[in-house]
């Protein structure tokens, strides 16, 4: 069994940017500038959008931090996505989801302009992901496919069983993994919440991508020997043990299916710490214009 170490290949990838960026900037480029807009007052969101900002200062970026009150209205939120679009020093943003409940989602995502959207959640990218074009992929596939690619993870030709749906993970990672391309060619399942007898899937497969939101729920008994599992659920169970009294855990029963795997993510320091860097690589190749020229 190999632990795909997420927490060194992020780091590993954020000193390559570093240096792309130091380069660029001793050639009198422009500095690559990532904005995040952060409305109201969610802690976890808060943390998330710090972790970001942070992120940028360690590879040399600009960042700007566009904080609004819980209240701010969506007219004022579309104004600031229209002031961002135009903004030309800017050269990509995130608008922090959840909203609070009075803003549309849908009518703010439709609102970024594309070529700066580098969640990769408008779907114009979505659309140019599914196929085949240069887009800006969602964080969180983009991340496993990092994994899979820099751990030289053999696709082609195998088996995957994706498990969930979600417009976030599991569905964008079944449209990559099934495209011909270096990481990709895979036989795709896409299996969820209405898939009827899911071990006969998970134990047929190669890869399994398990994201659910399920403590512990991918057991020994569904998997076979030499799986590759990419474990991205992050869930908090009870543990009177930790000082915060709760720990992390995945959607796999790590201490079960690691010894049949040939590699595996831990949850945390897996899938968790590649999504920055998946937001930060699209930053960059929106400042060098390489997705839409
Ligand atoms: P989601 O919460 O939107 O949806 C869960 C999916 O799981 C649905 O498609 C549902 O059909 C499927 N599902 C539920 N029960 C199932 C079952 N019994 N059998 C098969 N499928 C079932 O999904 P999400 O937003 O992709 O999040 C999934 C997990 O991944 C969560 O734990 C979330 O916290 C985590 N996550 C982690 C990262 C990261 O960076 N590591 C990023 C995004 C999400």
């Amino acid at each position: 069994m190999k632990l795909i170490d997420g927490k060194a290949l992020a780091n590993t990838i954020k000193d390559e940017i570093a240096v792309e960026v130091a380069e660029l900037k001793e050639k009198g480029g422009k500095t690559p500038h990532l904005a995040a807009v952060l409305i109201g007052d969610d802690p976890a969101s808060a943390v998330y959008v710090r972790n970001k900002v942070r992120a940028c200062e360690k590879v040399g970026f600009k960042s700007t931090l566009v904080r609004k009150d819980a209240d701010t209205t969506e007219e004022e939120v579309l104004k600031i996505v229209e002031g961002l679009n135009n903004d030309p020093d800017i050269d990509g943003f995130i608008v922090q989801l959840p909203l609070p409940k009075h803003i549309d989602e849908e009518k703010v995502n439709l609102a970024i302009d594309p070529k700066k959207d580098v969640d990769g959640f408008h779907p114009m990218n979505v659309g140019r992901m599914a196929l085949g074009l240069p887009s800006y992929l969602p964080a969180t596939p983009f991340g496993i496919m990092q994994m899979l690619d820099r751990y030289e993870i053999e696709t082609s030709g195998k088996h995957c069983v994706v498990i969930g749906r979600s417009n976030i993970v599991g569905t964008p990672m079944s449209i990559l993994l099934s495209r011909k391309a270096k990481v990709g060619n895979c036989t795709v399942t896409l299996t969820h919440s209405r898939t009827k007898n899911l071990k006969a899937e998970t134990l047929r497969a190669d890869i399994i991508i398990a994201a659910i939101g399920r403590p512990d729920y991918l057991t020994a008994d569904m998997v076979k020997e030499g799986v590759v599992i990419i474990d991205v659920g992050i869930n908090r169970v009870d543990d009177a043990s930790r000082k915060r009294g709760y720990r992390l855990v995945g959607d796999a029963d790590f201490e079960g299916v690691a010894p049949k795997s040939s590699f595996i993510t831990p949850v945390p320091g897996g899938v968790g710490p590649m999504t920055i860097t998946s937001l930060l690589m699209n930053t960059l190749k929106s400042s060098r214009k390489e997705i839409y020229g």
